[in-house]
Formats: C-alpha cells, sequence, structure tokens
C-alpha cells in the first residue's frame, strides 16, 4: 500500500506531496513554503521550535502527512 508516493494530497491548506513512503514535500499555500516533512520532523519554524519544548511534538504538516500515509484522505489526481 504505497501508491500515495509521487502524487499530490490536497489536506486543508496544505499539499502533501510524498516522495516515499515516509518523506514528503509539503506546501503551505499560505505561506507558500515549501517544507520537507517526515512522520517525526519538518522543516518549518513551528516544529524547530515546538519539539525543542516537547519531544514528539508534532506540527499541522506532521499530522497532514500522517493522514496520507494513514490512507485518511485521497489524492487528487489518478493516472
Ligand atoms: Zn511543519
Amino acid at each position: 500500500m504505497n501508491n500515495y508516493v509521487k502524487h499530490p494530497f490536497m489536506v486543508n491548506d496544505l499539499v502533501v506531496y510524498p516522495e516515499s513512503r515516509d518523506r514528503a514535500r509539503v506546501i503551505d499555500t499560505d505561506c507558500r513554503y515549501e517544507l520537507e516533512t517526515t512522520p517525526e520532523s519538518c522543516t518549518c519554524c513551528t516544529f524547530r521550535f515546538g519539539s525543542l519544548r516537547r519531544p514528539g511534538f508534532q506540527c499541522r504538516h506532521i499530522k497532514a502527512l500522517k493522514k496520507v500515509l494513514n490512507g485518511d484522505v485521497k489524492p487528487d489526481y489518478l493516472p
């Protein structure tokens, strides 16, 4: 079950684009940042500061990626 790889997913106002089974590019359509997100880490500032205070912190990008990995959202585009 890895047919989510290389497909864009809309999760709220984020676009999640898995590049492999455990890594995705996440585009925040509000601030137009492209982030690199895995289930345990993210390159956004929220995660950097949040994880310093609380180990295991999950920003909304990680939560969105996990939804895709769990099969909770359908891809926007299927070939
Ligand atoms: Zn993040």
